[in-house]
């Protein structure tokens, strides 16, 4: 048989033989002898100075796109990958037409000819963006029909001026995003959905719209153009839409409007202005998109200093995102803090829009990341429903108030279809265009494979020759993918083949041959490309084999907190999930999530060697194709671990915050089960590690979840009973941004509020802090006056004090008494006439 095989390690030993410096990475030029027509080299990337000559792609002076997204339908996916938009269109994103306010078509402001109506803001049109992209990707028709019912009625908007969409009081209906006359922020969602569809039908009435709106851009008086607060962070986006169009047109008055939308953008470029999950997740790379027209380094340098620079504050975290909750906040950045599921969905599309400008390949190593261990576990196995926020550690996901453990107050948690609001209707375009990226043209008329899922890729290759090539793998559980070829004569291009971050030792193998020796590489950001070019032919197979090792990532910011990798993937400790029915429709209905098993474990690691002492257990690929359910999962990790008795939820069920590692811990070491991050709706993903030995530290239980039950005689709605023994001490007694318990709307009652001990304590004194919101809110005063009770046998009495509990503002107000052994503690009052009253913290030593 003739040898067509050539075998590539990009990597020291290879490089050794061939006069490659040793290196990070491949670099340029070949790592392998050539055999035959093969010719097989390690790139950083594919080249930037080409344009490719089947696609649209950057048009002169824009820089050459050194990768292309293809048009949509270009990339099918494939098992798992398909999967996942086949659950998405049958769930309750496909069906959100049939649960959500904002997408009625009765007096619909984007089904309105003058955009005058409801619901004229960002809701249908993040909606319409994954879920057109998702009928299209699976050929679903009346899907395909009900998005174009949304398309016709945004074409059919635009009047005169060139506006379309939503405006004046259309677009103020739902939300006033705006001080000015004009929010063109939810047209630029529109826009996206309007280049889908062109893309998947040509029609050219998305050209003349589109043209007509940017010149209608042109003319808006400076003080109008983008003003606060969401279109002014989010206007890369616009800006990218600009340049779509300059290159299927060429009309030049866009490259000055491109100018003129990044002078109005927020500032990127020098720094984070904004530190709003979805803001920084979706804008964080916008300076680089400008890159392309200005070719100042600084521009494209911004997207990567402010990737890292996020992290370093906030994501010192697995699952690629960062702790932000809705609004990240200093102080707030343990596995704990959550992100938004429309965080995800933007940072996994900023980074494919960054790997298509810059082909730098640790864009897609930061998407993988996302999109593997995050976004799987923020909605429902069934995809029946999601939840506004996930974080990497994650025990409980109930619908109770979460603030201020987390950010923003409300129901988070809660996997809901009819909730959730932006999430709800923006998540769906995660997997499509993942989907979409998962291959890309090159310059030099190849293909790349940006990312590895199952797919499919038929596209214009070499001379205009048609391929298809299709890799029927199960990447990310297994580490060989092979790609099969089929078209219709032999034709020469390359094949560009990204090698991941953690991928140590990659090795390649042309229609089966397997004549190699991986080799071992220096870990690197990024280790560019390998490169297959060839003469390929139907028939031809092309296997790359990737390595997966157990790795071990400390967080030293974090408490020196650990997280366990193979490959791609994060592990999570499995805990038992039970489900419970909340709220929500029927068809699909809300869920609640408690835990079931103990999950506050520490990691033992071994010593000298720690990836050693991870056993990893490798099953089958579950028949339904779906890998991200607990008993689904096609691999997992047995490990070592002792439970840490002081680690417990907080009186919000939120799970304690970490404390140092190695946490002392007595405990009898258990043998656990890891599984992967995105298969794990609760989780720990940040595990501390524990040791028996002197040096270890000792835990504390935090006051506030010293098991103390709090009652009161009434607590108003939005308030919290809580708030009593959260152990939060307040800045004043007006003090709004901690929680309170107010007795409000009763005024000049006798009302009451007490802490129940788990176990009899002695006391000799309490503690009260009163709220009063004068003169701001004026409806709660200090109480005219107060007592305090303590719970002997069953019964509360007076203890002999030396005087009454003060009624003192903006301090704690206390009482001393002799040491009681006492079940309970109570404080009563009588409310001002004509005003209710309330307590921020009460404590009792
Ligand atoms: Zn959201």
């Amino acid at each position: 048989m003739k040898k067509l095989t050539t075998l590539i390690a990009c990597g020291r030993s290879l490089a050794a033989a061939t006069a490659l410096a040793a290196g990070a990475l491949c670099g340029a030029g070949p790592c392998a002898p050539s055999l035959g027509a093969d010719e097989v080299t390690c790139v950083a990337h594919p080249p930037t100075d080409a344009r490719n000559s089947h696609y649209v792609s950057n048009r002169e002076p824009l820089i050459a796109s050194p990768l292309v997204k293809l048009p949509i339908g270009s990339v099918r996916g494939e098992g798992w990958l398909k999967k996942q938009i086949e659950l998405q269109a049958a769930g309750f994103h496909g069906h959100l037409t049939e649960i959500s306010q904002f997408l009625r078509k009765d007096k619909n402001a984007w089904l309105s000819k003058d955009g005058q109506g409801e619901y004229g803001w960002e809701e249908v049109p993040y909606w319409l963006k994954g879920f057109i992209a998702a009928a299209y990707l699976t050929d679903n028709k009346a899907q395909i029909d009900e998005a174009r019912v949304w398309i016709e009625g945004a074409i059919a908007s635009q009047d005169a001026s060139g506006m379309f969409g939503p405006r004046g009081q259309g677009a103020k209906a739902t939300v006033s995003s705006t001080d000015g006359p004009l929010d063109l922020w939810p047209n630029m969602v529109m826009l996206n959905c309007l280049q889908t569809y062109y893309e998947a039908t040509g029609d050219q009435r998305v050209i003349d719209l589109m043209t007509r709106y940017f010149r209608f851009q042109m003319t808006i008086p400076e003080k109008d153009l983008f003003p606060p607060y969401w279109q002014q962070q989010r206007a890369a986006d616009n800006l990218a839409s600009v340049y779509w169009l300059y290159n299927h047109t060429g009309d030049a008055f866009l490259l000055d409007l491109a100018k003129r939308v990044h002078a109005h953008t927020a500032d990127w470029t020098d720094g984070i202005p904004d530190w709003h999950n979805v803001n920084m997740s979706q804008a964080f790379g916008g300076p680089a998109t400008f890159y392309q027209q200005s070719k100042d380094p600084k521009h494209l340098n911004a997207a990567d200093r402010n990737w890292r620079q996020i992290r370093e504050m906030y994501g010192q975290v697995p699952g690629g995102m960062f702790g932000s909750d809705e609004n990240c906040r200093p102080g707030f950045a343990d596995p704990r803090q959550a992100v938004e599921t429309c965080g995800m969905a933007e940072m996994m599309l900023s980074c494919e829009r960054l790997v298509s400008i810059t082909a730098n390949p640790v864009w897609a190593d930061r998407a993988e990341d996302v999109a593997f261990n995050s976004l799987p576990a923020a909605v429902m196995p069934d995809f029946s429903a999601l939840r506004y926020l996930t974080a990497p550690n994650h025990v409980q996901s109930d619908k109770a108030n979460k603030a201020p453990g987390v950010q923003n107050g409300g129901n988070m948690f809660e996997m809901r279809s009819d909730d959730h609001r932006c999430c709800q209707h923006n998540f769906g375009h995660a997997w499509p265009n993942f989907v979409q990226h998962q291959w890309m043209a090159t310059g030099d008329n190849g293909l790349a494979a940006v990312f590895y899922a199952p797919s499919t890729v038929s596209a214009k290759i070499g001379d205009g020759t048609r391929v298809t090539i299709s890799n029927s793998s199960n990447y990310p559980f297994d580490e060989t993918i092979v790609y099969s070829f089929d078209l219709a004569k032999e034709t020469a291009f390359p094949v560009y083949l990204r090698v991941p971050g953690w991928c140590e030792n990659p090795s390649i193998a042309v229609n089966h041959d397997t004549a190699f020796s991986p080799v071992e590489n220096t870990p690197a950001d990024s280790r560019g490309f390998i490169r297959v070019s060839r003469l390929w032919k139907k028939g031809d197979t092309l296997t790359l084999t990737l390595p997966m090792n157990v790795r071990v990532r400390t967080w030293r910011a974090n408490h020196n907190s650990v997280s366990i990798d193979r490959g791609p993937l994060t592990y999570s400790l499995k805990i038992k999930e039970r489900y419970t029915r909340s709220g929500g429709p029927d068809a699909f209905p809300g869920r609640e999530i408690w835990p079931e098993s103990p999950w506050n474990y520490g990691l033992v690691l071994d010593e000298k060697n720690a990836p050693a002492g991870f056993e990893v257990v490798k099953g089958a690929m579950p028949t339904d194709n779906m890998p991200f359910t607990q008993g689904n999962v096609p691999v997992w990790i047995r490990a070592k671990a002792r439970r840490i008795p002081e680690w417990r939820q907080d009186y919000l069920g939120l799970v304690g915050l970490l404390q140092d590692s190695p946490a002392r811990s007595s405990e009898p070491v258990e043998t656990v089960t890891l599984i992967p991050m995105g298969a794990a709706r609760l989780r720990v993903s940040a595990f501390p590690t524990v040791s028996d030995k002197p040096d270890a530290r000792a835990w504390t239980v935090p006051p506030e979840a010293k098991n103390i039950k709090v009652s009161a005689s009434h607590c108003f709605g939005s308030d919290t009973v809580r708030a009593i023994a959260d152990g939060l001490v307040p800045k004043n007694s007006a003090d709004h941004s901690i929680p309170r318990l107010t007795w409000w709307d009763h005024r000049g009652t006798h009302e009451w509020a007490e802490h129940e001990f788990d176990s009899p304590r002695e006391i000799r004194k309490v503690l009260v802090y009163w709220f009063d919101d004068e003169p701001a809110g004026g409806k709660c005063r200090v109480p005219k006056s107060a007592k305090v009770l303590v719970r002997v046998g069953g019964k509360w009495i007076e203890p002999q004090t030396l005087g009454p509990l003060g009624v003192a503002k903006d301090s704690f107000n206390q009482v001393t008494f002799e040491p009681v052994k006492s079940e309970g503690v109570r404080v009563e009052v009588e409310l001002r006439e004509g005003f209710s009253g309330g307590v921020l913290e009460m404590q009792a030593e």
